[in-house]
């Protein structure tokens, strides 16, 4: 894989040393004073989510160390000398996983202007602020699918050398795309405005382009392809569902893709364009607004996973009725497109399609990732399924399920908690209290945990 090492020893030792400072001047275990600061932690949960096997367990104890989890025992005991966090009225489970976001952008009124003023800068200073919020949310890991000019890999690399808070990241870089289509971002301009755009902007018009523009992903450290067979909602084309990518680019992208390591995930709204998606090999379809039942019997032959981004959609659906919100071409394909998603998620899990959880985070506000829950268990799903689907499946739709998705001996120490049972209250996924990321505390009683980050 192409993937950064997941744990930086050094960094996230330092990390952890900062985080229980940050825990011990919190007044915690009042052993501010002592000679040495403990190395191990203990986590005493009122109740873990076993998200592999799909139980809720009594009260565990998970001992941390080195950014790892070291052991899970059942009861509330910790070792000696380890510094214990008390989360006995809590229940814990893995740190959550949003397999799509745009962590350098955000919704807003102004955004189809702003982007004739604002400089590249101007967008990744307000993703710090983006990526802190996301974590605080319990969002631990995400698969960023689609940004401007490869900036959130600088913030995936800022975020793992502890410059600054935030998700750990797997970015797609810019989306791969046809010319006029969902990532040509001179659709819709004045026509003097317009560029012929190539490969190395991720625009490709063939096999060889589509080729080309992996190799250029490669090139600049990317972790993930993201591809646009189809149209969409929010850029300034005609259709938000025709086909944009022949089955021969796709197959071209995929086989590139895995050459090198990386999973392929394709936004696709129109059910010819999923059936060439999944036939050319893509590892996950986001969207998926109008998959049909054939689509969902090759997906679940093919083993493809369904991202849904139901949050998305009914957020654009809301927005577009807001007048002037967006340009009038989006909200004509808003108010025709959004309100869809969530029937064809229920129907794609009875399918026995495979879910991913994922939000399309900048669609609407970030922060907000954990509304998608509600959305999920109102479509159909099972509460414990749709924290399956962003914890193990998620993690697996990563390929990183050996070190994220569950909290076992050996794992990457991300542990999120929440006040109750979300079993019984799937909304309790919008109240998360605890924060872990690698071992280190970033919300601890509902409140941000000063890191000095
Ligand atoms: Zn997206």
């Amino acid at each position: 894989m192409r993937y950064p090492s997941l744990l930086n020893r050094s960094c996230a030792a330092r990390a952890l040393t900062a985080g229980i400072a940050a825990l011990l001047s919190a007044g915690l275990n009042g052993a501010a004073e002592a000679p040495t600061v403990p190395t191990v932690t203990a986590l005493l949960c009122g109740h873990l989510i076993d998200t592999a096997a799909g139980k809720v367990l009594g009260e565990t104890t998970i001992v941390i160390e080195g950014g790892r989890v070291k052991e899970v025992r059942s009861g509330l005991q910790a070792p000696a000398g380890a510094a214990a966090i008390d989360l006995k009225t809590q229940t814990c489970m893995p740190g959550l996983i949003d397999s799509h976001t745009h962590l350098t952008g955000q919704t807003s009124r102004t955004e189809y202007v702003d982007r004739y003023h604002w400089n590249l800068a101007d967008y990744v200073i307000r993703s710090t602020v983006y990526a802190r919020r996301t974590l605080l949310a319990g969002f631990t890991t995400v698969r960023n699918l689609g940004d401007t000019a490869n900036e959130s890999a600088a913030l995936r690399d800022a975020i793992n050398a502890g410059v600054v808070a935030g998700p750990r990241i797997f970015t797609a870089g810019k989306a791969i795309g046809s010319t006029g289509g969902h990532a040509d971002p001179t659709n819709g301009l004045r026509q003097d405005l317009m560029k012929d755009l190539g490969p190395v902007d991720g625009i490709i018009n063939s096999p060889e382009d589509a080729i080309k523009a992996v190799r250029e992903h490669y090139k600049l450290g990317d972790d993930v392809i993201k591809i646009m067979p189809s149209g969409g909602v929010l850029d300034e084309g005609a259709s938000g569902d025709n086909s944009q990518m022949t089955l021969e680019e796709i197959r071209a992208v995929v086989t590139t893709a895995h050459d090198y390591g990386f999973a392929v995930a394709a936004h696709a709204h129109g059910a010819e364009a999923i059936r060439r998606a999944v036939l050319g090999g893509v590892d996950s379809i986001e969207h998926g607004t109008f998959m049909d039942a054939e689509d969902m019997k090759l997906m679940v032959e093919h083993g493809t996973y369904y991202v849904p981004t139901i949050i998305a959609g009914d957020f654009v659906a809301r927005q577009a009725k807001v007048p002037g919100y967006y340009p009038a071409t989006i909200a004509g394909k808003a108010i025709a497109i959004g309100p869809l998603i969530q029937a064809t998620a229920g129907r794609a899990y009875k399918a026995h399609v495979k879910i991913a959880f994922g939000t399309d985070a900048a669609v609407y506000p970030h922060g907000e990732n954990a509304h998608e829950f509600e959305l999920m268990v109102g479509a159909g799903m099972p509460p414990m399924y749709v924290i399956q689907a962003a914890t193990v499946n998620a993690a697996a739709l990563l390929r990183h399920d050996k070190d994220l998705g569950s909290v076992a001996a050996g794992k990457l120490a991300d542990v999120v908690a929440v006040p109750g049972n979300p079993i019984d209250d799937i909304s309790l996924m919008k109240r998360v209290s605890f924060v872990m990321k690698e071992g280190i505390v970033y919300k601890l009683n509902s409140v941000p945990v000063d890191t000095g980050l």
